[in-house]
């Protein structure tokens, strides 16, 4: 274990901060379901539930978003032969390794982090210090498991960065090569999807208004008054992606179609070019209904199989912890402490 031969592992979460939205699908679960089918990896899902803490959740609202999220991911695709798949809370290693690395992170590196920013808002001193501290968490929830890879969406990119930042000072300071450098896989034209409402900033599942995400739950009604009502310029579509500088609603509507339909944004504007949003939007709804449908329905009859679920997440975490154990232990070791 000192001197681990890193195998390529994936280790990605989602926070059970809420319902799942189409940004949460295509930026993070759909590439998950792809890594898993590449034999090159071993791969580990996590609901990151310690996460969703960091702000106010009601405990009935916890219970049922962490089953939502484990629901979505295996409605997804994720097999759990194929893939761990589990939530954080089973595997206490993570808060361990988390405190640890609050203890090798700097308080520098906290300030920088641009997410901190846009989620305290202007109210610094009323969140908790949870919010503040989530990314050495998260830098553990990947080096528990010396993931080599973690699939995220563009706003992740700085705490995968971060992560590695951590891994680096820990080898450094302990002199050893016991952490990976993680790299952040990110690629696709869906890996940031915007708010319907204000395309500069991202869809997010705890953003205040409903009309501002598509939900993996929506009915086609929802979904198609959703892009209806979504926001953008009265100009056509234009025919090249240069057309779509400076227009950021249009660009995001394009790279939705582009991503559900597994295609570049180029050929969306070679079927699209020209057209107004009048025919656009309901073609766009139509897809989105289309992929998500089935998604949703599997996902309702595994929400009403809870014991199911259960069962799935608490045999992830027995797998979770077989890696674990040592890579946490020898972290002990390395540091010092007598147990
Ligand atoms: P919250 O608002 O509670 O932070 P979220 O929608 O941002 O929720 P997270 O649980 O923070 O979801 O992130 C889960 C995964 O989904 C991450 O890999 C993240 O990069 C990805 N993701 C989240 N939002 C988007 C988005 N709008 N576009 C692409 N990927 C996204
Ligand atoms: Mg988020």
């Amino acid at each position: 274990m000192t001197d681990p031969t890193f195998t390529p592992r994936v280790f990605s979460g989602i926070k059970p901060s809420g319902g799942l939205t189409l940004g949460n699908y295509l930026g993070a679960i759909k590439r998950w379901v792809e890594m898993q089918e590449d034999p090159t990896y071993e791969t580990i899902y996590c609901v990151v539930d310690m996460h969703a803490v960091t702000v106010w959740q009601d405990p009935a609202d916890l219970s049922r978003a962490t089953r939502e999220v484990a629901a979505a991911m295996l409605a997804s695709g994720i097999d759990p032969t194929k893939s761990i798949l589990f939530n954080q809370a089973r595997v206490p290693g993570h808060a361990e390794l988390g405190w640890l690395f609050s203890c090798v992170a700097r308080v520098g590196w906290m300030n920088r982090m641009t997410q901190f920013k846009d989620k305290a808002g202007k109210n610094t001193e009323k969140v908790s210090l949870g919010l503040y501290a989530y990314p050495a968490l998260m830098a553990a929830d990947i080096l528990l498991y010396h993931a080599t890879h973690v699939p995220v969406g563009e706003d992740q990119k700085q705490h995968v960065e971060l992560t590695r930042d951590i891994a680096a000072k820990f080898n450094h300071d302990y002199g050893v090569d016991f952490f990976p450098m993680t790299e952040p896989v990110i690629e696709g034209p869906a890996m940031r999807v915007m708010n319907l409402r204000d395309g500069s900033k991202k869809m997010s599942k705890s953003g205040e208004s409903d009309m501002e995400r598509i939900n993996m739950l929506d009915d086609a009604d929802t979904i198609a008054k959703k892009f209806k009502k979504a926001r953008t310029d009265p100009a056509a579509l234009p025919t090249d992606i240069e057309g779509l500088k400076d227009r950021p609603e249009a660009k995001n509507l394009i790279d939705i179609y582009a991503g559900l339909s597994e295609c570049d944004a180029a050929d969306v504007l070679r079927d699209f070019g020209g057209e107004g949003w009048g025919k656009f939007k309901p073609a766009l709804a139509e897809l989105a209904v289309e992929k998500l449908a089935p998604v949703s329905a599997e996902m309702k009859r595994l929400l009403d199989a809870p014991d199911e679920l259960d069962a799935i997440m608490k045999q992830g975490a027995e797998r979770a912890s077989e890696i674990a154990e040592p890579i946490l232990s020898r972290t002990f070791e390395i540091m010092g402490f007598v147990r």
